[in-house]
């Protein structure tokens, strides 16, 4: 009896504690989540130094998006800030190193929305613009459209006096050869054999035969600032080989990008087809709101309809309270998040 005592006596703080709200978060919850795209990214086959470059790059984008946000500004510009920095890398299929569809050219596709209005804004089939993601923001916030595309999106950009780059701009030889690949694929049904390492530029090796696992690349970033609000953004150049005219998921609002204050902000990326007819966004923030899931369970949810139709890829989400998730469903995903009182991650592999 007395042993009891003083059991119950020495658990009193802690049934206190249970029951008293939990202490106030020293910060509010801010911060963001990129990706640079999903694919079979193995650590046997990424070379060191270009895996160096990767993380580089990725550390760069979150530190310019949450210099943002930690200055008190805005998700949306968090986001614009980011994937500046992944567009104007050659390492990442978004503006400069965007893939190249089968008539030889970038075409690129951008979108981003604000979760505390729904305004979105996005671009398709752009040949010439440095940073879709800025014409993007500029469709939402000064068109009166949400998604404009090729030319009409050109003629509107020069409007605003954008400078339209020269295609050369945004071509490498890297996505010259990985195009050259693709199409042996397509029309002889058989990979290039591997080819002697070194020979595809910046140290990738003849692995690269594999296609698929360069297919994707794009980049997104999602960000909650300081006030609450929620923002996403998708930058990419489709997938190697891909038809004229074709677009993907990323400018799709509601597939590969989507933001809402009431739920989450998502940004895909994989096999954009899929994604599209699977509504990949709108799906994770509508598990949220009408059946209450956690932002973790609706966005495992969803990549596995995507994974059931035999899709693959990955996403960024992040909520109001500053959870995140990054699921994917490939061997790999360029990914990294910075939340408030926390450090700067940047990741690869599984
Ligand atoms: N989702 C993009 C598309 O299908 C490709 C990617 O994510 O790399 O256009």
């Amino acid at each position: 009896m007395k042993r009891l005592l003083l059991c119950l006596l020495a658990a009193g703080p802690l049934l206190l504690n249970a029951a008293a709200p939990a202490p106030a978060p020293m910060h509010k919850p801010y911060g963001l989540v990129i990706h640079g795209g999903a694919g079979v990214i193995r650590r046997e086959e990424l070379p060191p130094a270009l895996e160096a470059e990767y993380r580089a790059q990725l550390a760069a984008a979150l530190a310019a998006g949450y210099a943002v946000l930690d200055g008190g500004g805005s998700a949306l510009d968090a986001v614009v800030a980011a994937i500046r920095v992944l567009e104007d890398s050659p390492l990442f299929n978004a503006g400069k190193g965007a893939v190249l569809n089968a008539a030889g050219v970038c075409e690129l596709d951008a979108a981003i929305m604000d979760g505390r209005t729904l305004a979105a804004g996005a671009v398709a089939g752009v040949r010439h613009i440095r940073n879709p993601i800025r014409l993007a923001r500029d469709v939402m916030e000064r068109s009166g459209h949400v998604l404009v595309v090729g030319d009409g999106a050109e003629v509107f950009a020069r409007k605003l006096g954008y400078t339209l780059e020269d295609e050369s701009y945004f071509q490498t030889d890297v996505r010259r050869r990985q195009l050259e690949r693709a199409r042996q694929l397509e029309t002889t049904g058989q990979p290039a054999a591997a080819l002697p390492a070194g020979t595809l530029g910046r140290g990738v090796t003849g692995d690269e035969y594999r296609v698929n696992e360069f297919k994707f690349g794009t980049v997104g970033c999602v960000a909650l600032d300081q006030a609450g609000n929620l923002a996403a953004g998708t930058s990419t150049g489709g997938m190697t080989n891909k038809r004229y005219g074709r677009v993907g998921d990323s400018p799709i609002i509601g597939a590969g990008t989507y933001a809402s204050n009431g739920t989450c902000a998502v940004s895909a990326t994989g096999y954009g087809e899929y994604f599209i007819r699977t509504v990949v966004g709108h799906d994770i923030a509508a598990q949220m709101e009408y059946r209450g899931a956690s932002l973790a369970e609706a966005a495992a949810a969803t990549l596995a309809k995507v994974a059931r139709l035999g899709g693959t890829g990955g996403v960024i989400a992040i909520d109001r309270a500053g959870h995140i998730a990054l699921p994917f469903n490939t061997a790999g995903m360029y990914r990294g998040h910075h939340l408030a009182g926390g450090e700067a991650v940047v990741e690869i592999f599984q």
